[in-house]
């Protein structure tokens, strides 16, 4: 059986371990960190993410999609908290379609503790990557607990360690290889909604939002416990401005008042002083593959804005459609890589830029009229031509279009609807004039 190096024990490295374990290949997962099931309840990254159609599907590759979606949270509608209290909710999905908001850890655990059901695989923490030889196939690593440098080899490996990853950033000066890395002006800092009476505070099946001009605050229930997730995106001189405790906490009183309620002085403050702001980074590279034997994936090839939840998605895509090309190339290594690098990219591409263009949608236009008329045009021509007119959020979030397809649509859609308002906008005026005269 072939043999296959997996960087990183991710959300997409696990995925990919599930997947290579199922095919019998030799697997190995080599990760910089301890083992995520390991940590204690609160360590790590606590953010919970929502699992849309691609990852779910992705999911059901490895017939771990129902246990998924038992442990998570459907959200169905987004409610948009104003400044003055009041509330307004938007479906974000079609009857029947639902997001599925579930945590980091829990679904990092799920897919490692399904992959370690192989013999066929092995898992090595605390093993930190260096570099890559996509000549010989060989990655280099050094075992942390002994600071021991050991070179592992195989016919496949793939680089699932994240953003900044190690794996890419030693292939920088391989021949032809693009690369940029841009930075949002905004960071993050999360926070914690606690219970109340053992109960959510708030209605854990909806996607809290606040959004004010070039601030946003997102909350979202989590799943291990009856707490909130709160994630305050903000640019960063926003940030360097709240630099007293007061400070802090009017900003929090002034501009999300329901939610201040809720997390307390205290809260607030303690918040700041865990955490510094975090840095929101896209990335966009190419190619994917090296030599037919390297191949990076999830963040390590695409890493983008958080704000239309496709990260992960976009990750777990990837590893579905890297096993089908493999499959439908009778696991030719280099063919199907070849394949899966001439397509992927502009789809990475093409979901980068949506993030970075629902970044301005949710910050701003979600507030405004165009948004909300929007949204019900498309839900009623949805609701009339069925699939020939599917909502554009849709499409990203619950079909496997691929994305620069998406993008494609919706510029029809977007000058099917020009087109046919201004003649409708002109028969209107044509009757008056002639009401008129
Ligand atoms: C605020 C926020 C909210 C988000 N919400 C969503 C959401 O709702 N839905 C969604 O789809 N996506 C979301 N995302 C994006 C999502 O978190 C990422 O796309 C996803 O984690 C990528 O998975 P990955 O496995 O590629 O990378 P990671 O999750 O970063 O995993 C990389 C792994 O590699 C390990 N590693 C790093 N360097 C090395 C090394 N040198 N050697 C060995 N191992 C190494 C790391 O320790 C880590 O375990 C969000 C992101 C942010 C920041």
């Amino acid at each position: 059986m072939p043999k296959v190096i997996i960087v990183g024990a991710g959300l997409v490295g696990a995925l990919n371990a599930c997947y290579f374990s199922q095919l019998g290949w030799d697997t190995e997962v080599y990760e910089y960190r301890s083992d995520v099931r390991e940590l204690e309840e609160n360590s790590g990254r606590v953010i919970n993410l929502t699992l849309a159609g691609r990852g779910r599907k992705a999911l059901e590759g490895v017939g771990l999609k129902d246990e998924v979606v038992r442990h998570g949270l459907e959200i169905t509608h987004r409610l948009v908290h104003y400044v003055d209290e009041t509330t307004k909710a938007h479906p974000i999905a079609r009857p029947g379609e639902y997001l599925l908001c579930i945590g980091r850890r829990k679904l990092n655990t799920i897919c490692l503790d399904h992959a370690e059901k192989f013999p066929n695989v092995k898992l090595f923490f605390k093993h930190k990557a260096q570099k890559v030889d996509p000549i010989d196939g060989t990655v280099t690593l050094t075992k942390l607990e002994t600071q021991e440098k050991v070179e592992v080899s195989a016919d496949l490996i793939l680089a699932c360690d994240g953003a900044f990853s190690a794996i890419r950033r030693s292939l920088l000066y391989y021949p032809r290889f693009d690369y940029s890395q841009t930075f949002l002006e905004d960071g993050y800092i999360e926070l914690r909604i606690p219970e109340k009476n053992g109960k959510y505070a708030w209605d854990p099946n909806l996607a809290h939002f606040f959004p004010r001009g070039n601030i946003l605050l997102v909350v979202f229930a989590n799943t291990e416990s009856k707490t909130f997730n709160v994630t305050l995106f903000a640019p960063y001189t926003k940030f360097e401005q709240l630099d007293t405790e007061r400070k802090q906490t009017s900003f929090f009183k002034e501009t999300f008042p329901d939610a201040f309620r809720l997390l307390g002085e205290e809260n607030i403050i303690q918040a700041f002083k865990r955490t510094k702001p975090q840095p929101l980074v896209s990335v966009k590279c190419q190619p994917y593959t090296f030599n037919g034997k390297v191949v990076l994936m999830g963040d390590a090839a695409h890493a983008m804005y958080p704000f239309i939840g496709q990260g992960m998605n976009a990750g777990f895509e990837d590893c579905r459609l890297l096993n089908e090309c493999l499959r439908q190339y009778d696991f030719d290594i280099a063919k199907a890589l070849d394949v899966y690098s001439k397509a992927r990219p502009k789809d990475a591409h093409a979901i980068n830029d949506i993030a970075l263009r629902n970044y301005h949608v949710l910050r701003n236009t979600i507030r405004g009229p165009y948004y909300v008329i929007r949204r019900i045009i498309d839900m009623k021509l949805h609701s009339i031509l069925n699939s020939l007119w599917i909502p554009y959020p849709s499409m990203v979030l619950f079909s496997d279009i691929p994305y620069h397809k998406v993008v494609e649509k919706r510029i029809q859609q977007d000058s099917i609807l020009f087109f046919g308002m201004t003649f409708i906008g002109l028969v209107i005026f044509a009757y008056c004039i002639q009401a008129i005269f």
